[in-house]
């Protein structure tokens, strides 16, 4: 067989995109998706409205008018960037799926070549964004945090990677299967396996507005990453108690030997306090992983769903 018959065609490729308050971006994407899309063949554009308080769903009303290709879905309230994900590849219906922001950071002029590589068999094709160009504390905090996850976890998301990626059929039906609420996504794909290839881009501005990322829901989406896809800080946290309890058993016997041997009075509060304080430190430490996974628990074991369909351009699909 030639390389050229090996390669498959999708009949109908959908593009996913979730929007929080986008609506000066979703022009130009929208156009910029127009300009490529049809190149590829059969298309469906799915844009999830996740909660926005700005006019973004009427513009998807009126941009959708005149495109049948263009769908989408208004969530009830803001449930935030990955489930706003989850609700658009649960909605798409092509053979193979892209997922990308609407802000433009992810340029849809990469899609052709993320397509080419799902026809010639990859099933998962996931983006790397060069850090060039991005500011200090962002690159030295991704490193950090990239490092940290990689300590931690069996299947570590790998550092630039972002929601901008291909996705074949049979891997968007294995997400839309996974019942975790909290689903963080950069952490599954490294997990599920498949044939994946990797393309990489220069990072880019946005398109307009602000980041839809408060130092909050970064700093959660970060903690997320880590109770998501690795369960060692538990481990981690016995540990350092372990090492907590072995200093404090030295400490006793140096405490003996200064009391029995030399005679000397005990050292001074100072000692006591440090003491105090170090196990204190560590048991708060401890505390606080298990109250992350505990967290985490809590929300799995309450099942609710996590997204809620307010509207839709057609009615959702039946799952
Ligand atoms: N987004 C969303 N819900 C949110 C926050 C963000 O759907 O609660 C969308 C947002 O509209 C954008 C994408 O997720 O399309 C990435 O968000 P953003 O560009 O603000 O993140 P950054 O690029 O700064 O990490
Ligand atoms: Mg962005």
């Amino acid at each position: 067989m030639t390389e050229q018959s090996a390669r498959r065609t999708a009949a109908l490729i959908s593009v996913v995109v979730p929007a929080y308050n986008e609506a000066e971006s979703i022009p130009a994407l929208v156009a910029r998706l127009d300009a490529i899309l049809p190149k590829l063949g059969a298309h469906e554009i799915v844009i999830v409205d996740d909660g926005s308080t700005d006019n973004t769903l009427a513009l998807l009303r009126s941009l959708a008018a005149t495109r049948p290709q263009l769908r989408w879905i208004s969530l009830s309230r803001n449930f935030g960037h990955q489930s706003a994900l989850r609700a658009g590849l649960a909605e798409s219906r092509g053979d193979c799926v892209a997922t990308l922001d609407a802000d433009l950071q992810h340029p849809p002029e990469l899609l052709p070549e993320l397509y080419d590589r799902w026809r010639a068999g990859a099933e998962i094709v996931y983006t790397v964004r060069s850090d060039a160009g991005t500011s200090w504390l962002k690159r030295f905090t991704a490193r950090w945090y990239y490092r940290l996850l990689a300590v931690l976890s069996d299947h570590p998301p790998q550092r630039g990677t972002a929601d901008f990626r291909l996705l074949d059929r049979s891997v968007v039906n294995v997400i839309n299967e996974l019942a975790e609420h909290a689903l963080f996504l950069r952490g599954v794909i490294p997990w599920v396996g498949f044939r994946q290839a990797v393309v990489s881009y220069a990072p880019i501005g946005r398109h307009a507005g602000d980041t839809k990322y408060t130092p909050l829901k970064m700093l959660r989406l970060a903690l997320h990453g880590v109770t998501a896809t690795s369960i060692r800080p538990l481990f981690l946290a016995s540990m350092v108690g372990f090492l907590v309890s072995l200093f404090a058993i030295a400490f006793a016997v140096y405490a003996a030997y200064i009391r029995l041997v030399k005679g000397t009075a005990i050292s001074g509060w100072a000692s006591v306090i440090i003491f105090v304080g170090l196990l204190g430190g560590a048991q708060l430490f401890t505390i606080g992983i298990l109250g992350a996974y505990l967290g985490q628990v809590l929300r799995e074991v309450q099942r609710r769903p996590p997204y809620v369909i307010r509207d839709a351009s057609q009615p959702p699909k039946e799952h």
